[in-house]
Formats: structure tokens, sequence, C-alpha cells
């Protein structure tokens, strides 16, 4: 599968695998591991989780499946975010990207999935009370102590972007944002423009829209299911799923989509999308149904 490359010496899977969903999926230890390792079979390497996945519970589960095999560890690149408490265990929602929780976050991580190092750490949404001189301070400190070899964001825009990176000495690697045919902001809103300015790939969430696409009657996904069943025919693929997710896998942006589901022969459709190519006019077709209406 074709690596993306993030900085000299990391480089990402094309397809990552997401593990948000992972406490829904009822596996095992030895099922989860099974999981893990079909998906390096098939050349996606690289895991996407955050702390709070499944109420804290993600990255252990994750980290236990792995401790049944730890040669693994040298062979995938593991991303988690932090910056968002939850209501389970703070009392209320609220963000925290002061340096103090940054590194217990960290911490904690690096104890659940049973690891010395985290190759990337996001945070996880722009924070309004964000003080980043003491992000720096805590991206400074893990790197210097090798727990986090490079550091990101997810769900920033430009300004939010520019404005954490003035503070760094060294360069984020990567924005996590959400992306489909269903989901347009981030094309729209310049975000995906930035990322391309930036030459920083950028990891796309959601890229089948939660699932929503394939059952939502509004009339942006009804049209646009419609517009994917002629796209999958004129392809040849056999689902809309791999439609999707060539709609963005083609894009200049170098998107790596996060494939969400812990089914196999949905993975599968992931996969398969890497060998299809869609022309500009089918590109097209997809993004003016999703709008309803011509490009301006
Ligand atoms: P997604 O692929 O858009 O949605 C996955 C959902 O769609 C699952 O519930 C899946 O069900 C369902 N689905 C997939 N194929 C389907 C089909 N053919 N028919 C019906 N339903 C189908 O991705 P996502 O899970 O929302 O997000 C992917 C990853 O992005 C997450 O795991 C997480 O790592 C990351 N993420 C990041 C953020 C952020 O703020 N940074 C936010 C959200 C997600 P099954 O599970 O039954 O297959």
């Amino acid at each position: 599968m074709e690596r993306i490359r993030l900085a000299d010496d990391l480089t990402f899977s094309r397809l990552i695998h997401g593990c948000w969903r992972l406490a829904d999926w009822g596996y095992s230890r030895e099922q989860l591991l099974s999981l893990i390792e079909f998906c390096l079979e098939r050349g996606i390497t690289t895991f996407d989780h955050a702390d709070i996945y499944g109420d804290y519970t993600c990255e252990s589960r994750f980290g236990e499946a792995l401790a049944l095999k730890p040669s693994l560890r040298g062979q995938i690149e593991i991303v988690t975010k932090c910056g968002i408490k939850l209501p389970s265990k703070y009392g209320m929602k609220l963000y925290d990207t002061s340096k103090t929780h940054i590194i217990a976050s960290v911490e904690q991580s690096l104890a659940h999935f049973r690891t010395d190092y985290i190759d990337v750490l996001l945070i996880h949404r722009p924070d309004p009370f964000m003080n980043p001189e003491e992000v720096a301070e805590a991206f400074v400190r893990l790197k210097q102590d090798g727990k986090v070899r490079y550091f990101g964001v997810s769900n920033f825009k430009r300004s939010q972007w520019e404005m954490l990176q003035s503070y760094l000495p060294f360069p984020l690697v990567t924005n996590q944002i959400e992306v489909s045919a269903y989901r347009l902001e981030n094309l729209e809103d310049g975000t995906v423009d930035l990322c391309l300015e930036k030459r920083i790939p950028p990891m796309v969430w959601s890229p089948l829209a939660r699932g929503a696409i394939f059952s939502a009657d509004d009339d942006r996904a009804v049209r646009l299911r419609g517009t994917l069943e002629q796209v999958r025919s004129e392809v040849g693929a056999e689902t809309i799923d791999e439609v999707l997710y060539a709609w963005l896998l083609v894009h200049p942006a170098r998107m790596m989509p996060i494939v969400g589901s812990g089914k196999r022969e949905r993975i599968e459709r992931a996969v398969r999308a890497l060998s299809l190519s869609l022309s500009r006019e089918q590109w097209f077709a997809i993004l003016q149904s999703s709008m309803g209406h011509d490009v301006p």
C-alpha cells in the first residue's frame, strides 16, 4: 500500500484504521489482535486513537491485544489525541490543553498501549482557552523525553493552526479533519487549502459520514446515493463505499481516510478503492450532487 510521508522518518499507510468504535465491536483480545494483523497484511499500519475513545477504554483494549504479540509495536504507527475531558471522568465536558494535562494524558496513553512512545500526538479540538506557550512546553518536553515522536492537531481551522504553529520549534505534521462527499465544510472553508499550502497530508475522519450516507433520508443523502450508484457502475466498483473512499483518495491533498469499521469486508472495500480511479467529471458529479447545485 502507498505510504504518505509526514516527516523525514515518519510515514503513514495511505489508509488508516480508526479505533473510536472499538469498544462497540465486542472483540476479545485475541479477536482484536487478529483484526490488527488483518490490517497489517493489507498494508494498513497506522491506527488512530484518542484518550477518550470508548469512555477512556479503547487505548487499553488495543494495548492488551498488542501485548499478545509485542513484536507488532515496531510494525505500526500509533496516533492518539488529548485535550478533551469527558463528563464520565471529570463531571462536565471541557477542553484542557494545559501542559499538566497534556503530559498526564500522554503518560496514561503510554500505560494503556503498554508502549514507550506514541508516534503522533494530536490536540483533539481547538481549545478556546488554549495557552500556546504551555502546549509548546508540553510538546518539547514529550519529544525530549522520547515519549512522542511527532505532533499534530485535529479539527483546526487556518487561524488556529497558524497561531499554535507560531509557538512551536518544529512543524505540526498533520491536521485530522472531517471530509466526505456528504460533509463538505472543510473543502469549502479553506481548511483543505491550508493542508495543501503547508504540504501537510490531512488524516480524514468519518469518510463515510459515520454511515449516514447509507441510511439518511434527507435530500442530500438521497441525491448522493443516486450519483454514487451511477459512478459505481461506471467504474466497476462493487459498492458505493469504494466510490466514497476513491473520491477522497483521488483528491490532490493526499488525504488519508480513517476507516471506522471493525468489519473485515468493509475494510476490504476501502483497500479496493485504492485501485479505482475517478475521472474529473465523476468527481464533480459527486460534488455537485452533494451540493444540490452546479459549482458556482
Ligand atoms: P465512517 O467510516 O464515516 O463511519 C463508520 C460507521 O459507518 C460505522 O458505524 C460503520 O458501521 C458504518 N458503515 C460503514 N460502512 C457501512 C455500510 N456499507 N453500510 C452501513 N453502515 C456502514 O468513520 P467513523 O467511524 O465515523 O470515523 C473513522 C475514524 O475517524 C474513527 O474511528 C476515529 O478514529 C476518527 N474520528 C476522529 C474524529 C476527530 O474529531 N478527530 C471524530 C470522529 C472520528 P460498522 O461499524 O457496523 O461497520
